[in-house]
């Protein structure tokens, strides 16, 4: 694996640096503030504002890998911009590289029809909409995605769902016009070939948006996190993707890029909090010294910046194993970063409030707030226990004999 940056790369980390610098950093206050005032469930000015100013320096969907809408962007260069973009949580939506919609956006260019694409990829591709993923659900274990129990049943030309969901991020924001829903179609089919993904428009009747879920006290409006019930809603049989019983030959190709940029984002959010630490402790005193020459605090600093970078060359690994031999075999190293990165992210915040005192824990600092985000990453794609049950799987077939 080459680990420098191209020239092309160099070029895009500048521009979406200063970018960043510009424009997202300064208005992060004034996105907090309009959420704020009025009704916190309707998308924000600032932000469609910025959507503009990306979009017209040519910073806009960098995020689509072997395909022409996108930026023509590999995944290993792709997220060194998806790190920039992270440090900020109103990054990557400026950028229209946001999650779910990258994932979603990714499914509807692989295994959309003509159809679906020109409904519900054009108008996410230019930002005009929002989407959703509705796969797990509050009445079963779903980190075991075979759990899932919502169910779809053809009638005609037409599915008839029914059941609940929750955590389906973005489904509380007014922009959100599609949900790509994951539900039982088949229970008598082998264990993977039960389940479909069903685009639902999020307007058809019998879908109810229940009520927002917070994390830790945070609602994340306007995006934030819902419980969704469905009740007879009817969507055309054409609405499944790739077939019937082929939901979870989607997943496996979803989740890869989207761990990726969940991952550099982390790991953005990670180096902000190292960037925070190294500022108020060096610019604070206690005990006649500055708080980084206390204690062990230099070890902290430094531990944080080990910790960054080995994960950063770890998901730089993956994705390059995703562009050279495809996502099923690059399935560990997924798995292992999707375990690291979140958890590095969790150690370097944890430590960068630890300095700050009591500011850290404020909300005049953004660091509660990454700390609340990142720790949902070790749940939300699946646990941790299951990522390291599959990397454990894999090399347990590796390094013993199959049993006879
Ligand atoms: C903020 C946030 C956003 C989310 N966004 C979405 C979204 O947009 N769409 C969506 O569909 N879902 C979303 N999720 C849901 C997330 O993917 C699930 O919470 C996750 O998959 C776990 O499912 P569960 O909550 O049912 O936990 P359970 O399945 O009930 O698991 C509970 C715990 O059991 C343990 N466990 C499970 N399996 C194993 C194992 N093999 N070995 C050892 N221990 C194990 C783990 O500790 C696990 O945390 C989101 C979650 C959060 C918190």
């Amino acid at each position: 694996m080459d680990f420098g940056y191209s020239p092309k790369v160099k070029e895009l980390r500048e521009r979406v640096d200063a970018f960043m610098q510009e424009h997202v950093f300064p208005n992060e206050h004034v996105f907090e503030q309009q959420v704020a005032e009025g009704d916190r469930w309707q998308p924000t000015a600032i932000v469609e504002e910025l959507k503009e100013k990306a979009k017209a320096a040519g910073l806009w969907n960098l995020f689509l890998p072997e395909s022409e809408l996108g930026a023509g962007l590999t995944n290993v260069e792709y997220a060194p911009l998806a790190e920039l973009m992270g440090r900020s949580h109103i990054g990557s939506e400026v950028f229209n590289c946001s999650a779910p919609d990258t994932g979603n956006m990714e499914v509807l260019v692989r295994y959309g029809t003509e159809e679906h694409k020109e409904k519900w990829l054009k108008p996410l591709l230019a930002g005009e909409i929002r989407s959703c993923f509705g796969m797990t659900e509050p009445g079963v274990a779903s980190s075991d995605a075979t759990n899932m129990q919502a169910r779809a049943v053809r009638e005609g030309d037409e599915w008839v769902i029914n059941g609940s969901k929750w955590w389906t991020s973005g489904a509380c924001d007014p922009r959100c016009k599609i949900m790509i829903f994951m539900g039982l179609t088949n229970p008598d089919a082998p264990r993977h070939q039960q389940h479909s993904m069903i685009l639902v428009p999020m307007d058809a009747p019998g879908l109810k948006v229940v009520r927002p879920l917070p994390v830790f006290g945070y609602d994340d409006a306007p995006h934030g996190h819902a419980e969704v019930t469905f009740e007879n809603v009817r969507v055309p049989y054409s609405n499944v993707l790739l077939g019937e019983g082929r939901g979870f030959e989607i997943a496996q190709g979803r989740l890869g890029p989207g761990r990726i940029h969940h991952c550099m984002r982390s790991i953005g959010c990670a180096e902000r909090a190292l960037a925070l630490m190294c500022k108020r402790s060096t610019e604070r005193e206690a005990f006649g010294r500055p708080i980084a020459r206390l204690g062990g605090n230099i070890d902290h600093i430094a531990d944080s910046r080990i910790e960054i970078n080995q994960a950063r060359l770890l998901t730089l690994n993956a994705a390059y194993m995703m562009d050279t031999v495809g996502n099923k075999v690059a399935k560990s190293e997924i798995a292992q970063i999707k375990v690291v990165a979140p958890n590095v992210a969790l150690r370097v915040i944890d430590r960068a409030i630890q300095m700050h005192g009591g500011a850290g824990v404020s909300e005049d600092f953004p660091l509660a707030y990454m700390y609340a985000m990142q720790r949902t990453l070790r749940l939300a794609d699946g646990p941790d226990e299951v990522h390291r049950a599959s990397i454990g799987k894999i090399e347990l077939g590796r390094m013993l004999p199959p049993r006879s």
